[in-house]
């Protein structure tokens, strides 16, 4: 029944292939608090260790409570295969890292998280990864700064400060052409977009945000949409095509549709070279926190889009508000593109301009409800002033360039009741 069901309000609850524990009939998932598990005899090992049988070999690749997480996650997004892994900087890196290798590089939208931005900028750089950034206002951007040695494209469904919804479509039939992948970051949007309805290969979350939903935990995932054709120009992907010396000589694209009867041979690499090499698994107790939140997401999701509507209405009547930054609130194509990849609402975050860092900085003081933290998705609503905080070491200039004034107020939203946020929000801008 499960696999069958398509609606995210009933996915969080029983999507996946968990219907109750099988040692237990436990209803809840448990927490699988083991880092190994008993192999039924010598052959059934060397199966599972030579990928010949599919099972539990050691937490740091798989994990039973992970894996309820993963099939509903995967449910969700309408993929073929989800691997947990414990942040969702940990999600961005491996997405990179399972396709690339030295030299290699990846085109990715300018508009990101600012982590995100130093692991492509810095860190991947350093290890020879090289990602060239492509304004995603025209999708052939991406063209442009592609070469033979582009193994992806990546961008974020809603990236904030500028809320400028992905061309995901646009971008996923430009990469399709050269068979390159397109990864989309899909954090600030989950129920409301599914990118890969739209053509989009992979999807990442973190799953610290809305799925997650209380401000617990940290995790991250990545979806296999299972719709990529990996072998059709193995010289664009060879890490899916060449012999890998660390597997018997295994090729992923080529042996994992055998192997498994499915097209998933991202989220197998990610899992068992990725996960077994550079570690970074999402704890059985985290993976327990996120499923809690995941029973809820669909729900919590109509709110946070409804109460930002509301406050973005508000905002629109304050004189202090010099002007209310939401994807809907951007003229033309940008605008379309918000209406074309959203559906049932527009997220939580609001991004507001108040003029000066004296009065943004002093509107973040005056709150007494909102908390003043660096994060989003949480059911509470937050807010953050970035010229004092996040992006503090810019000059305006800079600011400007990563799509901040010093004026600018994050909100990410939460599922209290509007007319309690709105007051409190209208009480500092008062201040
Ligand atoms: N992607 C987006 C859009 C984010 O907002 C964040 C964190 O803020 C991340 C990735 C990184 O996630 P995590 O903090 O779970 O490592």
């Amino acid at each position: 029944m499960a696999s069958k069901i398509k609606n995210p309000e009933t996915i969080g609850l029983h999507g996946g292939e968990y219907r109750s524990d099988p040692a237990t009939t436990a209803v809840a998932v448990p927490i699988y608090q083991t880092t190994s598990y008993q192999f039924k005899n010598a052959e059934t090992a060397a199966n599972l260790f030579g990928l010949k049988e599919f099972g539990n070999i050691y937490t740091r690749i798989m994990n039973p409570t992970c894996d309820v997480l993963e099939k509903r996650v995967a449910a969700l997004e309408g993929g073929l295969a989800a691997v947990a892994v414990g942040s969702g900087q940990a999600a961005s890196a491996f997405c990179l890292q399972n396709l690339c290798q030295a030299g290699d590089n990846v085109v990715s939208s300018t508009d990101l998280y600012g982590g995100t931005v130093n692991l492509f900028k810095n860190t991947l750089s350093m290890q020879g990864i090289e990602v060239r950034f492509a304004d995603p206002k025209d999708p052939k951007n991406f063209e442009k700064l592609t070469d033979d040695k582009t193994r992806a494209y990546y961008g974020e469904s809603l990236p904030n400060p500028y809320l400028r919804a992905f061309p995901i479509k646009e971008v996923a039939d430009i990469g399709r052409k050269h068979s390159i992948p397109l990864i989309i970051d899909n954090t600030a949007a989950p129920v409301i977009c599914k990118p890969i309805e739209h053509g989009a290969a992979v999807v990442m979350h973190s799953l610290t945000k809305y799925i997650g939903g209380h401000g617990t935990s940290i995790g991250g995932i990545i979806v296999d949409g299972g719709n990529f054709d990996w072998v059709k120009d193995p010289k664009r992907q060879p890490l899916m095509n060449q012999p890998d010396p660390s597997y018997s000589g295994a090729i992923w694209g080529r042996d994992v549709p055998k192997l498994t009867g499915a097209n998933v041979a991202f989220a197998i690499r990610a899992r068992v070279v990725l996960l077994r090499d550079l570690g970074a698994p999402l704890s059985p107790f985290n993976a327990f926190q996120i499923i809690q939140g995941l029973e809820t997401v669909a729900l919590r999701m109509k709110q946070h889009c409804a109460n930002a509507e509301k406050v973005v209405k508000f905002l629109e009547t304050q004189k202090k508000v010099k002007n209310v930054i939401y994807p809907t609130n951007h003229q033309g194509e940008i605008r379309e593109r918000a209406k074309r990849y959203m559906k049932g609402g527009y997220g939580s975050l609001v991004g507001m301009d108040l003029g000066s860092r004296e009065a943004g900085a002093k509107f973040i003081d005056s709150l007494k409800m909102l908390y003043h933290v660096a994060n989003i998705g949480d059911a509470r609503s937050l807010a953050i002033h970035p010229a004092t905080t996040t992006h503090s070491q810019l000059n305006d200039q800079q600011l400007a360039e990563a799509g901040v004034t010093p004026g600018y107020v994050r909100l990410s939203i939460g599922i209290e009741h509007p007319d309690d946020i709105i007051a409190d929000i209208k009480q500092a801008l008062a201040a």
